[in-house]
This record gives structure tokens, C-alpha cells and sequence, in this order.
């Protein structure tokens, strides 16, 4: 074993080895990868092998095919056979609502070079003679589905990499890893140490301990999963090899193996394994058998497939393997540790692992993942992802693995945990709330008790009227909104504006002023975007998304001067009220001293106002397209705002809104939001920001990309369109055509209840020029006519908020 590495891997799993296969191809070859017993003798060695592509995050699909390309690479450069299996994949419906996913799935394949075949169910029972089809409505095969061999996989990207210089060390365990002052680390192990410039947490199903070495608490659980192989099925002996199979409403999967077939299920009465600590005498062991737990699921397969009934059961396999509470992997690199990085969490390693190699080694080689990679990035997580949490999202998640999520259902596991101190105003006013970050809030309100609950589903819910009405009530009064899920940090100290200079494209705003600013990587691309509130001339508050202020922080820590500012997060010490529409001037003016006329206190204030008794931060900003305030106080004041608002505002014609409104709202005005319209994948041009990217401030991040990007415009464009809808309207995903071809997709959508039209926000390339016409959104499976708009739909010149 060599003494020092450039990078040392801990754990030798199929997501260690990719990871060290793709660090010798990105250039390092001075690499080491330590396996405390045989590769793979964690959670991969007896795995059902599966892969697919398709996947509900866009960018994690493009990752899953481009790992299952990739093995025939590993497997010509190693000569190691992966036993790669492309059989293609069925996905079988068993419903309406089933159906309907499926096709949402073919549509959004499109945009991703996808082949996906929607199939009647007698095509389905073609294809797949096992299955009686009277419990089926319909199918969609993916020619990119089939199996592989984990041994094999492993073993050739760990050969792949052994050949370009890495070394692979077995039989040795990390027992601790210790920071130098320079940011490199003391891997001790068993068998000595390695002095490594950067490590990488690969240690699957003990990824959590060996974040704890360094003091992390990663939020993975791994939970028991079985899946039997059956004796031979006559009914399919002769036949070429069976299609890789999805049973959604069955809850299992299925596949050939050797004469017989493959099934395993996601059961609902799941069972964690190892919920605080993974014993480290486990290596390629097994856990006991238990039929009875997953006997439903079994009964469901046995109506489904009738032959499957008839024959014996050949073998029982129950391992553990781990997952995040969403279900997707967690990679990068963490805030507050140098050249410590992760990848864990891959439930999926056999579709995932090659994507998340390739984007770990190109975030430690070239500084940055390559792709958009936010759905898998460990810094989605933040404080509430506690062990505790982690264990009730995690079983949730696996019980519903099959399960349909629709645009508009909320999850009731782990709830409520975080709530602000008007959370039971809230409720007492019907609000029926969301959960995001762990935190509780309004989504909209229903008008009795009763009411306040949602169908779920992927067309309009019973809340469109009541939305509706939010928006009514925005448009012509006034209405009261809870922005405490934003995300707040403070910048302070006299290198501040200096600084925020730097790292921010926009200037920074005068003291009492509000500036809106994007935040650009290297490579002039979005990742992340801001008011800018200027309190003092050393001192800013920065509001942006709650979901990503671990993201954020961890880039700030990375452009971080050694001295003159201090960095602070702190969203939940200003929790927040606003208040929107014609009527909120007059309301806040009936409460304050201070003069709220445009002339006294214009769009983009930002300044210390007492509200009656109550010490408070006012901004004269709109999410909605109104005249509106955003207001923040301490907590201990929420109760009293949100009292004396609701008293003042009864003459205005207050009226509770949420997040629903909001959007809908936010969407007529073409306004982004991180994450859906503002992604790493595209340039401030792109998405409507360029008026905030200022070129002539001098040097900042992004600033030459962000200078060709203006020149030559960019590739893409973000624009809205209104769409011919019937019961549903564009989510997020869809694909856009026009003149009879993909060009481009959807970001978000909404009715637009202010301007009555179903609206969108979508990419398409910036060559489509200005044509308004020709272009349709595929919802549901139908291509629905769209018109591009030249403006967003409501207000384009401003003056409603600016007023
Ligand atoms: C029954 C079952 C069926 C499955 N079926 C599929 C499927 O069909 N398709 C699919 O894609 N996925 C499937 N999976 C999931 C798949 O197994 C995982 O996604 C994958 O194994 C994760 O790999 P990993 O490298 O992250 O973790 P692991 O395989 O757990 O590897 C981690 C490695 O790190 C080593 N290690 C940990 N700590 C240390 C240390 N301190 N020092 C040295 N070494 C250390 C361990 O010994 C281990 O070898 C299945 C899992 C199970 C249990």
C-alpha cells in the first residue's frame, strides 16, 4: 500500500469503483481506492442488477443513461465482463392515473433522446407473455432497460482504473481519518496510513459511520429489500430472454434469471436495517428471510402473473442497501470540510453509479460537476435532515417506491416538525400546508375545516377555486402571505460590499436599497439568486431559497477572503409576512409612522419600519406582480404581525393567500425561481437575468462567461407561453414542439387566474427567433396548442408594483 495519494476512496462498491475509474480518466492517476474486506461485500454484491433510465429528475435520467453506455467501455478496457443484459423494460399500468405517468414519462423522455414506446395492453402481453392482462390498461417499453452483473461491473470499472495507474487496496479499513492544517488528511487504517490530498466517503452501507469520523451526520438509511428467484418457468423456456418488468400497481419487478424469473417488491411494511450504526462484522452476509412481510406483494405477483404461481421458489435474498431521504444519491463536496468528499446513498447503483463517478470526478478535477446535478447534491440537505427524520422519510420513500407522487401531494411522514410561531393562525384560518426543508407552510386555504384537504392529482385539484379567489383577492385588495421559507443570510463586516461584489454579477445596492441579483459559477452559469437588502454599508441581508443555503454557504466558503467579512445563515431568525395587491399600501400606512407614498419609499426599499409596537425590516419587493411589502421580524413578534395585519386588513379586504397563488402568480409574471427556471445549466441571458448581470462593475465571478454570453446571446431562451388546456395544466418537464419537433421543455406551469389563461415557462433555443406560433406542449399525452408569448401574460411594463 502506498503511503500518499492525491485521492483516496473509501469503499470498494460499485459507486467506489466507478468513482476511481473516473478519476483516472479525468486525469489523476495517482489515485487509491481501500476496501476493508473483498470488493463489493456491502450492499452490492447481491443485487438484482437492474438498470433503466428513466428517472423523475431530467438531469439523474441523463446520468442513468450514460451509465448504462458506459459498461461497454469498462468492459473493453478491463476485459472484464459486466454480463450486461439489454433486454428492454416494460412498465405495466394498472390504472388511469398509472397511464397518465407513463405518458408523461414517454413525453419527457423526448427532450432526453429517449425511445419510449407507449403499448396497448395486448401489445404489453406480446411482449411479456407472463402477465394476464385483465389487470392491466396499458404499458410503455424502453428499449434502454436490462441487467448486469455487480460483480462483474465492479470489478471492470476497478480493473479500468488498476490499469490507468490506481491501486486498489483490499482487506484494510479505514478506521479514521484525520484533517491536516493545509486541508489534506491522515487516512489511518488498519494496515497503516496514507497521507491523502482528498478522500472520498464511498462507504455505502457505512457511509454514515465514516462521516462520523470527520464529525458528519449524513442523512442515509439503509433498509432490508428482498427479492426470490423461481424455478424454471416452463411457459417461458425456449423463448428469447424476458423483458425487464415494472408491476407498478403489484409494487414489483421482475426479470428473467437463468429459466426462471426474478421478483422483488418495495413492500409497505419496510424495515430499516441498522438504524444508528452499521456493524462493521458485516461483509458479504445476508439477513434472515422474511416471507410474511412481503407475502401481499407476493400474492398481488402470483395474480398478476399466474405461472409465476405455479412454480417453486429456487432462492430468497434479503440485503440491506441505503438511501437518502428523497431516494437519490448524495455527492459532493461538504461546507466546512476541505477535500472531503461523498458519494453515497446510490439505491440505484447499476443505473446510477457510472453518472455519479463521472460528476464526483469532475467536480474534484475540474472544480465543477460538468452536468446539472442539484437533484444528487449532498447539499440539499440541511440541519433538519436529522437521524431521526432521516429514518421516517426514508421508510416512507420506500414504501412508496412504486407508488405514483403527484405535482400537488404532500407526504405525511416526519410532519409537522419545523413551524413558525402563526403555524395555529394558520390552521385556524384552514390553511392547508406544505412541507418544504421540513418547515411547514401554506399552501392555500380552504373555507371550512372540512374543506381544507386536496385530491390529488395530476389536473386541477379541488383547490382551483379556491386559489382562484387568493388571486382575486391579490389583483383587487389585498392579501397576506408567509414568507418564512425563504432562505436568509447575512453578510457583515467591512469587506462586504467588496466582496459581494465578487461573488455576486449585480452591483450591490446603497444602503436601504434592494438589489435583485444572479450568482454565476465560473462558467457564467446560474447558481443562485438574490434580493440583495442593504442595511448598513457593512452589513446585507440576503434573501434566496431555503433549499439551497447549504449550497450556497459551501460556494461561499469556497470564494471566502481570509479576512473583512462574515458570512451568516440565519432564515429562521427573520420569519416573514407580505402583503400584496392595491390595498397593502394603505393597509401597512394605517399601522406605521413612516411615509409609504412611492415618493418617500419607492420599489426596492429596504429599511427598519415599526409596525405598530413591532421592530420590523420592510422591502418594498413583489413576488406577485402587486404593489407589496415583504416584511421580517424575530419570531418572538410573528403573532403579534400577523394579529394586528389581519385586524387592519379586514377594511382592505384581506384575504390569506399561499403558496399556490404565488406561484401561479409568479408564473404570469415570468418570474424564475431556482430550481426549475434558474439551474447550473444555464446562462443569465438565458433565462431572462441579463438587465441584472452588470458587465461594467468590473471583475466578478462568471464575469467572461457571462460577457460571451451577452455577445452571442446564448443557446436557449426561457419565455412564456398560454396554452389551450382542458383539465390540466403544464407541471414542470413537458416537452415543447414546434412545427411538429421537440424543441425544448418546460420548466413550470400554471393557471393563470388573473389574466384566465393556463400558462408555462420553458426553454426553447434562442434560433426559434420571435415566431409566436406553431408550438405545443404535450400534457398528458396530448399535444396541446401553445402560444408563445412576446411578454410575460400579466403586467408586462411593471407598473401594477410599481405604482
Ligand atoms: C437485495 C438488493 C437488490 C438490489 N437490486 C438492485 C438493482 O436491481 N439495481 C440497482 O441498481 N441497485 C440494486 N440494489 C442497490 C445496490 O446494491 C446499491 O445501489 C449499490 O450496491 C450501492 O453501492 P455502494 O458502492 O454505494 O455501497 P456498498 O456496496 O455498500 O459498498 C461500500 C463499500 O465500502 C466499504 N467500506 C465501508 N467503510 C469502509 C471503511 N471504513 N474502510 C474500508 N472500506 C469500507 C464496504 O466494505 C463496502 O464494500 C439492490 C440492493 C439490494 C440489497
Amino acid at each position: 500500500m502506498r503511503s500518499a495519494a492525491r485521492v483516496v476512496v473509501v469503499g470498494g462498491g460499485v459507486v467506489g469503483a466507478s468513482v476511481l475509474y473516473h478519476l483516472t480518466k479525468a486525469g489523476w492517476k495517482d489515485v487509491m481506492l481501500i476496501e476493508r474486506d473483498e470488493l463489493t461485500c456491502g450492499s452490492t454484491w447481491h443485487a438484482a442488477g437492474g438498470m433503466h433510465t428513466v428517472n423523475g429528475d431530467p438531469n439523474v435520467a441523463r446520468l442513468q443513461q450514460y451509465t448504462i453506455n458506459l459498461y461497454r467501455e469498462i468492459e473493453q478496457i478491463s476485459g472484464q465482463s459486466c454480463g450486461v443484459h439489454l433486454t428492454g423494460g416494460i412498465m405495466l399500468a394498472g390504472t388511469r392515473e398509472r397511464l397518465d405517468w407513463l405518458k408523461m414519462a414517454q413525453a419527457r423522455g423526448r427532450y432526453l433522446g429517449m425511445e419510449l414506446e407507449m403499448l396497448t395492453v395486448d401489445e404489453a402481453a406480446r411482449r411479456f407473455p407472463l402477465l394476464d392482462k385483465r389487470h392491466f390498461v396499458g404499458a410503455m417499453f424502453d428499449p434502454v432497460e436490462g441487467h448486469v452483473d455487480p460483480y462483474g461491473v465492479t470489478h471492470a470499472y476497478a480493473k479500468s482504473a488498476q490499469i490507468a495507474g490506481a491501486e486498489v487496496v483490499r482487506h484494510t479499513r479505514v478506521v479514521d481519518l484525520k484533517p491536516r492544517s493545509d486541508g489534506s488528511w491522515d487516512v489511518i487504517t488498519d494496515h497503516g496510513n496514507v497521507h491523502a490530498e482528498h478522500v472520498v466517503n464511498a462507504g455505502g452501507l457505512w457511509a454514515r459511520e465514516v462521516g462520523r469520523m470527520v464529525g458528519l451526520e449524513l442523512p442515509i438509511l439503509a433498509m432490508e429489500h428482498q427479492y426470490l428467484i423461481t424455478e424454471e418457468v416452463p411457459q417461458i423456456a425456449g423463448l428469447p430472454e424476458q423483458l425487464h418488468c415494472i408491476d407498478f400497481e403489484g409494487e414489483l419487478y421482475l426479470r428473467e434469471e437463468r429459466d426462471g424469473m426474478l421478483i422483488g417488491t418495495y413492500e409497505r411494511a419496510g424495515v430499516p436495517w441498522s438504524p444508528a450504526e452499521t456493524p462493521w462484522d458485516f461483509a458479504q452476509s445476508l439477513l434472515p428471510n422474511d416471507l410474511d412481510r412481503i407475502a401481499p406483494s407476493l400474492e398481488v405477483a402470483f395474480e398478476h402473473f399466474p405461472a409465476l404461481g405455479e412454480v417453486g421458489v429456487r432462492k430468497v435474498v434479503n440485503g440491506p442497501f441505503t438511501f437518502a431521504p428523497d431516494g437519490n444519491p448524495l455527492i459532493g463536496p461538504i461546507k466546512g470540510l476541505r477535500n472531503f468528499w461523498v458519494a453515497c446513498g446510490v439505491m440505484a447503483g447499476f443505473s446510477q453509479g457510472g453518472g455519479v463517478g463521472l460528476a464526483l470526478s469532475q467536480w474534484m478535477v475540474e472544480g465543477d460537476p460538468g452536468s446539472d446535478i442539484w437533484a444528487m447534491d449532498v447539499a440539499r440537505y440541511g440541519d433538519w435532515a436529522t437521524l431521526a427524520y432521516t429514518n421516517a422519510k426514508v421508510r416512507e420513500n420506500y414504501s412508496r417506491r412504486f407508488r405514483i407522487r403527484f405535482p400537488n401531494e404532500e407526504l405525511p411522514a416526519a410532519r409537522p416538525l419545523r413551524t413558525t410561531p402563526i403555524y395555529d393562525r394558520l390552521a385556524e384560518a384552514h390553511a392547508v400546508f406544505g412541507e418544504y426543508c421540513g418547515l411547514e407552510h401554506p399552501l392555500w386555504f380552504a373555507p371550512t375545516e372540512a374543506d381544507a384537504r386536496e385530491d390529488v392529482t395530476f389536473r386541477r385539484s379541488n383547490a382551483h377555486a379556491h386559489v382562484a379567489e387568493e388571486c382575486r383577492a391579490v389583483r383587487e385588495q389585498v392579501g397576506l402571505l408567509e414568507t418564512s421559507n425563504y432562505g436568509k443570510i447575512e453578510v457583515s463586516g467591512p469587506g462586504t460590499e467588496a466582496w459581494l461584489s465578487r461573488v455576486m454579477a449585480n452591483r450591490v445596492p446603497k444602503v436601504g436599497r434592494i438589489a435583485l441579483t444572479p450568482m454565476l459559477n465560473e462558467r457564467g452559469k446560474l447558481i443562485g439568486d438574490f434580493t440583495m437588502c442593504r442595511l448598513a454599508a457593512d452589513r446585507v441581508l440576503l434573501i434566496g431559497t431555503l433549499a439551497a443555503e447549504t449550497y450556497y454557504l459551501r460556494w461561499f466558503e469556497r470564494h471566502m477572503p481570509p479576512s473583512g467579512v462574515h458570512v451568516r445563515a440565519c432564515a429562521m431568525e427573520h420569519v416573514g409576512l407580505s402583503v400584496a395587491g392595491p390595498a397593502s399600501r394603505a393597509l401597512l400606512q394605517s399601522l406605521v409612522r413612516d411615509d409609504l407614498s412611492t415618493a418617500a419609499f419607492p420599489f426596492l426599499t429596504f429599511r427598519r419600519v415599526d409596525i405598530g409596537m413591532i421592530p420590523a425590516l420592510v422591502g418594498r419587493i413583489s413576488f406577485t406582480g402587486e404593489l407589496g411589502y415583504e416584511i421580517w421580524v424575530s419570531p418572538d413578534y410573528q403573532r403579534a404581525l400577523y394579529d394586528l395585519l389581519s385586524e387592519a386588513g379586514a377594511k382592505h379586504g384581506l384575504k390569506p393567500f399561499g403558496g399556490r397563488a404565488l406561484n401561479a402568480m409568479r408564473i404570469e409574471k415570468g418570474f424564475g425561481n431556482w430550481a426549475r427556471e434558474f439551474r447550473p445549466i444555464y446562462g443569465p441571458c438565458e433565462a431572462g437575468l441579463g438587465r441584472f448581470v452588470a458587465l461594467e462593475k468590473g471583475d466578478f465571478l462568471g464575469r467572461s462567461a457571462a460577457m460571451e454570453e451577452r455577445a452571442s446571446g446564448g443557446a436557449l431562451r426561457l419565455v412564456s407561453f398560454a396554452v389551450e388546456t382542458a383539465d390540466a395544466d403544464a407541471i414542470g418537464d413537458e416537452p415543447i414542439w414546434h412545427d411538429g419537433r421537440v424543441v425544448g421543455w418546460v420548466t413550470s406551469g400554471a393557471y393563470g387566474h388573473r389574466v384566465g389563461r393556463s400558462l408555462a415557462l420553458g426553454y426553447i433555443p434562442a434560433a426559434a427567433g420571435s415566431a409566436s406560433q406553431g408550438f405545443e406542449i404535450e400534457i398528458i399525452g396530448e399535444r396541446r396548442p401553445a402560444e408563445r408569448l412576446a411578454a410575460c401574460a400579466y403586467d408586462p411594463s411593471g407598473a401594477h408594483m410599481r405604482q
